[in-house]
């Protein structure tokens, strides 16, 4: 499992909605972590890895994609991608568990990857783009359409899993790890 070059291991079942507005702050200040010979912060590694895999996707699109050639649709295009390998169950209007958070039996709805993961998975590489180079103006993640489809998203979601995402209590959550994505490995890889 190690070898999967992802974006993390947590089934996020549960809300998680924390650190992913933390991640703006510091692009285009990356020397103060670059010149320290510490050990870099668990959200710097992720957010390599991050970066690494959405580099691997545009290798591997057809037809070939640049990253100065990408835009807010082909990011959208990776987070439908990553949806096939989400954890989360998203129940669907029909189901009898529409709206419940914790459903007391098993049904077919689809899995997808958790609002909160990929709220927090945009926030991470749209710093690395800045920090690799990008004018900010031009990051793809920080388009108006990912922005609105981040908002569908989550709408769709807390409606689904009866999951507020609004009004987070934070109280009886363990001190975890924050929303990560699973991740695939890179098409192509085998
Ligand atoms: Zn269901």
């Amino acid at each position: 499992m190690d070898s999967l070059p992802d974006i993390g291991g947590e089934s996020s079942n549960s809300e998680n909605t924390g650190n992913n507005n933390n991640s703006l702050t510091l692009a285009g200040n990356s020397s103060a972590s670059s010149s320290s010979s510490a050990t870099p912060s668990r959200y710097e590694n992720q957010k390599r890895r991050d970066w690494n895999t959405f580099g691997q996707y545009l290798k591997n699109h057809r037809p070939p994609l640049s990253l100065n050639r990408c835009s807010g649709a082909h990011v959208l295009e990776f987070l439908r991608y990553l949806d096939q390998f989400g954890k989360t169950k998203i129940h669907t209007p029909i189901c009898p568990f529409y709206g419940h958070p914790n459903p007391p039996a098993p049904c077919p709805c689809p899995l997808r990857q958790a609002w909160g993961s990929l709220d927090a998975l945009i926030g991470r590489l749209r710093a690395a783009y800045e920090e690799n180079g990008g004018k900010p103006e031009a990051n793809p993640f920080g388009a108006r359409a990912v922005r609105l489809y981040l908002r569908e998203v989550r709408d769709l979601q807390s409606k689904a899993r009866g999951v507020s995402y609004e009004k987070k209590k934070r109280k009886r959550l363990p001190p975890s790890q924050p929303p990560q994505l699973q991740l695939p490995p890179p098409p192509g890889a085998i």
